[in-house]
């Protein structure tokens, strides 16, 4: 039986690259479903390929576009709430939650809510609602496997024990491309220099968002959440290389880390098949060729959005719905030049600051403090 896949964000950088490990993953599995954002042609042209039983395009205005490009008819569905009926209404073993920022959260909360195995990239439903996607997976039984390259490095090392021997979790962090530029260097970066990654390569909003180290900043909430740490059991260290993916240092002092070739591909393929292993198309690491590997501390200073994940793994409550709506709205607010680099960090904190904080929302708080920190950071930059 080949086991039945969706794939939300199937045009983005990792639903095309889950779309080349299925590709090597012989026929095991069936796709059932794949969803967009806006584009469209790219969504219409993976669907005539794999013909799934349902598509959803998220901008209802690409509609009629998309049916015009379809050369066999499935189940189209079109608009805000296009990738929950999607879930909702094509059974499948396997979601991938691969759609950029905070819209992708209802489509996450129904796969869970369905139980389904959700293979997870948009951290974003984590930092967002982790207090409620995590307490209902336990429920539901749904598995929530990360594909975030750190949190799979962690996931995969704590295969090397139990949660309860964990004493510290390690997340490597590239350091961007600013990671030895200078304070006053960087107060004159602009759109094009943020989108410079040295290692990885990825969307725009997750790119500006590791020059920033907002990206870091993020992951902490994620790992508390999806790991159950407390914020002082989570380090983060600049590892210029991105070879070590991340580690975890267990009760006996042991620190176990994973490496590989930095390749998306690799931990996409662990949350598919996980608890096992296949051949996967990432070619394997030379470690000759790499030579040496580097570890540094995080310059707070520099990079402040760092110690705002702190803050937001501390309090929890509203505040990761505060820390993702005010860092997308002021990235997009830098990528149309109407801010500076460093009011990026800013402006998320003045938000965190400001923001009628409630310690235990539902999930209407939590999309009420989405829309108020939205406006908050309009509000500051045109005060
Ligand atoms: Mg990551």
């Amino acid at each position: 039986m080949r086991k039945r896949i969706i794939i939300l964000g199937s045009t983005g950088s990792i639903g095309r690259n889950t779309l080349s490990v299925l590709a090597g993953l012989d026929g095991d599995w069936q796709v059932v479903g794949l969803a967009a954002g806006a584009r469209h042609r790219d969504l219409a042209a993976q669907a005539n390929q794999l013909r799934p039983e349902g598509i959803a395009i998220a901008q209802a205005e690409h509609a009629s576009a998309l049916d015009a490009s379809l050369t066999y008819c499935p189940r189209v569905h079109t608009g805000p709430d296009a990738l929950v009926r999607l879930v909702e209404s094509v059974p499948c073993d396997c979601v991938v939650c691969a759609m950029v920022g905070a819209e992708g959260l209802s489509a996450v909360l129904k796969a869970v809510e369905l139980g389904r195995r959700v293979a997870l990239a948009n951290k974003e439903a984590l930092v967002i609602a982790g207090s409620l996607l995590m307490p209902l997976a336990r429920h539901t039984g749904a598995e929530i496997l990360p594909i975030d390259s750190e949190h799979s490095a962690v996931f995969q090392a704590m295969q090397a024990g139990r949660l309860g021997e964990v004493s510290k979790v390690y997340l490597t962090a590239s350091g961007g491309p600013f990671r030895t530029w200078s304070e006053e260097e960087m107060a004159g970066v602009t759109v094009e220099d943020a989108l410079k990654h040295p290692t990885w390569a990825m969307g725009k909003k997750v790119t500006i968002d590791s020059a920033t180290m907002m990206n870091k900043a993020l992951e902490i909430v994620e790992a508390r959440w999806l790991f159950d740490l407390r914020p002082d059991q989570i380090a983060v260290v600049i590892h210029p290389e991105s070879i070590i993916h991340s580690m975890v240092e267990f009760c006996d002092g042991s620190l176990i880390a994973q490496l590989g070739a930095p390749d998306m591909r690799t931990p996409i393929q662990y949350a598919l098949t996980y608890p096992r292993r296949q051949v996967c198309p990432s070619p394997p690491l030379d470690l000759f060729e790499v030579g040496a590997l580097h570890l540094q501390r995080p310059d707070p200073q520099r990079f402040p959005a760092l110690a705002l994940g702190y803050e937001v793994a501390q309090r929890g409550g509203t505040c990761g719905s505060v820390l993702n709506a005010a860092n997308e709205a002021a990235v997009e607010m830098f990528r149309e030049g109407a801010i500076s680099y460093r009011d990026i960090a800013r402006y998320t904190e003045r938000a965190l600051n400001n923001h009628p904080f409630n310690e235990a929302p539902t999930l209407d708080d939590l999309l009420a403090a989405d829309r108020w920190a939205r406006r908050e950071v309009a509000r500051c930059t045109t005060s």
